[in-house]
């Protein structure tokens, strides 16, 4: 049976990878900023996991998931998720502080209990935090008309995913009412201060964000008239 850690490296390698557009390959120096471990300590774990047929390793060039280590990643993923959502909706815990709880209990909660908690909530797509959950086959869902708030222009947009777990930020987010399904609006943006203004529908004040953190936050455009006849 996989070990705990060797879990998250493949949980983070998968996480990596995601975001690295054509080519899955993950250097090991980004896998120890994500981890906040030395890159030493990675090499000698990405060896191991080699060995164990989870990753292809490609010295000086980084490492890629073998359909093996992607299979076991995507569960945990899905443990993970699976699990924040029970905390929310089941046990009524803080949207903001149950990543640190899902963190704990994705290793340790039988298969028997994850399926389970699938069945009560009537397979759910999304997590808390509108991440998509993987399947019980493996099969993560892509949303590609994502796009990240910063990248946004003046129009009005609705929030769908929080792609950064750290509770001081959920916390903040959840006092301006931006949670997904949030619908908002950029009224102004300051290029050089890096700062973007937000109007959150049904909120009576201004937020102000600033760009690197509007980067995590996703949303959906609503679609303008001339381009639905080509969707
Ligand atoms: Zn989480």
């Amino acid at each position: 049976m996989p070990s705990s850690t060797v879990e998250n490296y493949l949980k983070a390698i998968l996480q990596l990878a995601d975001g690295g557009g054509e080519t899955p390959t993950v250097a090991v120096g980004q896998i120890a900023t994500h981890l906040g471990l030395t890159p030493g300590t990675v090499t000698t774990m990405m060896k191991h996991l080699s060995k164990e047929g989870f990753i292809h390793y490609l010295p000086r060039r980084g490492v890629c998931l073998t359909p093996a280590g992607e299979k076991l990643g995507l569960q945990i993923v899905r443990r993970h998720r699976l699990i924040e959502l029970f905390l929310v909706e089941v046990m009524q815990l803080d949207w903001a502080h149950v990543h640190e709880e899902a963190e704990v209990l994705e290793h340790v909660l039988s298969d028997r209990m994850v399926e389970r908690i699938d069945e009560m909530l009537g397979r759910p797509a999304y997590d808390p935090h509108g991440e998509p959950i993987p399947d019980a086959d493996g099969l993560l869902r892509r949303d590609d008309d994502l796009r990240a708030l910063n990248d946004c222009g003046d129009e009005r947009v609705r929030l769908v995913r929080v792609s950064r777990d750290d509770p001081p930020f959920l916390v903040w987010l959840q006092e301006h009412g931006l949670r997904p399904g949030a619908s908002l609006e950029v009224v102004s943006r300051d290029p050089v201060g890096e700062i973007l203004t937000l109007e959150v529908a049904g909120r009576p004040e201004r937020v102000r964000i600033s760009t690197s953190a509007a980067g995590t936050l996703w949303v959906k455009g609503t679609i303008p008239e001339r381009r639905r006849g080509l969707a």
